[in-house]
């Protein structure tokens, strides 16, 4: 919008000043039409505009003006105040290092999942996703090394998702997706290509090549291995448990609970 005040950031009040000073956006109606555009600024941004026109020639406005740039600061104040609001929303659910929602965000989309669910809506798969022999490669190349293979394999888990699935770090170096499917072979193939991409990845870090970074991941059905958020979670757990105790980088489901037979 062309005005002076977004301009220049400062009232631009006329007066009984020449046309030319005139902002574009008034439509003057008659000459000398008096005037006054109020720029509301966030962090000395211009976010809006308090434009005031006179129908007619007055004696001025210089009596009113106080009130009218309280109006326009109070008004900049609260479009802050929403702003960082939203800011500090945002990274309360986001992981700084890799970007990836983190797990209290997760949590709050799988309860939603399973609320759908009860509402006639389908089942879906969560895979947990564990770096095999992570400590080692902070140990030996360091800190900044492994955060860059975080980095990267959160790239890798971020591309495996569909727009109505999700990627999330629970924390360290443990992650999880989220894949819409009821389907156990559909969830083992999705699982088994990301366990593939990490270990196709090649991670550089302090110029120098890392060696091969494997996962190792747990696969568990929502509402199959359980009724609840916390109970599927559990098994796909127990599911990577399991994957770790066998040799890491692998991809299984939870072990199936024999039933006690007398
Ligand atoms: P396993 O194959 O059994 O999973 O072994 P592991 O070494 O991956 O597992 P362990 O739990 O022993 O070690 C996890 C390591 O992850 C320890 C911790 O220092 C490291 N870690 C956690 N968060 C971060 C992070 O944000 N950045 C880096 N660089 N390291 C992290
Ligand atoms: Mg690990
Ligand atoms: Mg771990």
């Amino acid at each position: 919008i062309d005005c002076w005040a977004l301009r220049g950031g400062e009232v631009h009040n006329v007066e009984g000043e020449p046309d030319s000073l005139n902002c574009p956006h008034v439509s003057v109606t008659h000459h000398k039409q008096p005037h006054v555009c109020v720029p509301i600024q966030v962090f000395n941004k211009p976010v809006g505009l308090i434009e005031l026109a006179w129908g007619r020639s007055t004696d001025g406005w210089a009596p009113e003006m106080p009130l009218v740039n309280t109006v326009a600061e109070k008004i900049g104040l609260a479009f802050g105040n929403l702003r960082l609001r939203e800011e500090l929303s945002r990274q309360a659910l986001i992981d700084p290092l890799t970007g990836l929602h983190n797990r209290r965000w997760l949590e709050t989309c799988l309860k939603e999942r399973v609320a759908r669910h009860a509402r006639g809506g389908l089942g879906f798969a969560v895979l947990i996703i564990d770096i095999d022999h992570f400590k080692a490669i902070n140990d030996r190349y360091g800190h900044d090394a492994g955060d860059a293979a975080l980095q990267e394999i959160a790239r890798v888990l971020a591309a495996s998702v569909r727009d109505s699935e999700a990627s999330a770090r629970l924390g360290g170096e443990e992650f999880t997706i989220l894949v819409d499917t009821q389907d156990f072979s559909e969830a083992m193939a999705v699982a088994e290509r990301v366990r593939l991409s990490v270990q196709a990845l090649r991670i550089r870090a302090n110029d120098q090549d890392l060696p091969t970074v494997t996962v190792s991941i747990g696969v568990a059905l929502y509402p199959h291995h359980g009724s609840g958020v916390t109970e599927v979670l559990g098994r796909a757990d127990e599911a990577l448990y399991a994957s770790k105790h066998n040799g890491r980088n692998q991809v299984r489901l939870p072990a199936p609970v024999s039933l006690a037979v007398n």
